[in-house]
């Protein structure tokens, strides 16, 4: 693996399987690497040709300056951890390479960026990602890019952003890779406090509580919610949002019938999680 931190650099580490033919596959991250990131990494990997890794913790989609300078760096670690996992180039630009003196362009999808993160960490945030994902897409031109079902709402972002705007790029979302006791693993979790850290698998608990209720009958989102909201209580956690949406829109829906997202988010002190699941009610019999 090398690591390269221009795109001058870059673009010239790529050329040569561009021009054997071989695919191109991109895994962007922000680094402080877990096993879900590793898995879009392998993912990656076995697609053949070249994979690239991006690490940049991109300040853009920063809604809150003390959240990007506590946010976990390693990158002597996170180098070993994508060689291992098989990564071709390790792409680590200074923030100058991105934004330069003078940068003053955005990107923005309207619609699916509006609720849920988007109502909690407002426009910037997605206007952020979508920004840096098209300067990622621009700078490696890769034929497949790997995204984690962890971020659902970015997922779709991203699938809308590739298709409004025509760029050559396969998406594929990948499942949540959890701890043994379900919390999705998130660069953040090393930040938690221990209590904290206790009490955040009643997340997934929760949404999985959501989940049995649809299979065993729940239509009604309401009633579905309550049964996680229940566990939530227990463990004392008050969500910044619980709820049960389209997968295409992210609106909420009014009944689930067919395939739902049930989205959370919650504070544990500084620190803030998200999680979700993909819940469908069961095949009616006869
Ligand atoms: P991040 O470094 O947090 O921006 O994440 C980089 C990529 O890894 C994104 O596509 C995330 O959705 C994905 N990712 C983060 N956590 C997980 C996880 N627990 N399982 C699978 N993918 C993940």
């Amino acid at each position: 693996m090398i690591l390269v931190r221009t795109i001058v650099e870059l673009r010239s580490a790529i050329a040569g399987a561009r021009g054997r033919g071989s695919p191109v596959s991109l895994v962007p991250t922000m680094g402080a690497f877990h096993e879900g990131h590793v898995s879009l990494m392998r993912r990656a990997s076995e697609e053949g040709g070249l994979s690239v890794v991006s690490l940049f913790v991109n300040p853009a989609q920063f809604n809150d300056p003390s959240d990007l300078e506590r946010y976990p760096r390693d990158e002597a670690r996170d180098a070993r951890l994508a060689e291992d996992a098989g990564a071709d180039i390790l792409f680590a630009p200074p923030v100058s390479q991105v934004y330069p003196p003078g940068f003053s362009s955005s990107v923005e999808v309207r619609g699916v960026s509006a609720p849920l993160e988007g109502a909690v960490r407002g426009v910037e945030h997605f206007r952020g990602v979508a920004t840096v994902v098209t300067k990622l897409f621009n700078m490696v031109q890769p034929d497949v890019a790997f995204f984690g079902q962890k971020d659902a709402q970015q997922a779709l972002l991203i699938r809308r952003l590739v298709r409004d705007l025509d760029m050559p790029v396969r998406v594929e979302v990948c499942p949540t890779v959890r701890e043994g006791d379900g919390l999705a693993m998130s660069s953040r979790n090393v930040l938690l406090a221990p209590g904290d850290r206790e009490r955040a698998p009643a997340l997934y608990r929760a949404l999985t509580a959501v989940e049995r209720a649809v299979a065993g009958g729940v239509h009604h989102p309401d009633e579905a919610l309550a049964a996680g909201t229940r566990v939530l209580t227990e463990a004392g956690i008050v969500p910044e949002y619980f709820a049960a949406v389209s997968t295409d829109t992210l609106a909420p829906v009014r009944r689930i019938t067919g395939e739902t997202l049930i989205a959370i988010a919650a504070r544990f002190g500084a620190v803030r999680l998200i999680d979700n699941v993909l819940v469908r009610p069961a095949e009616r019999r006869g």
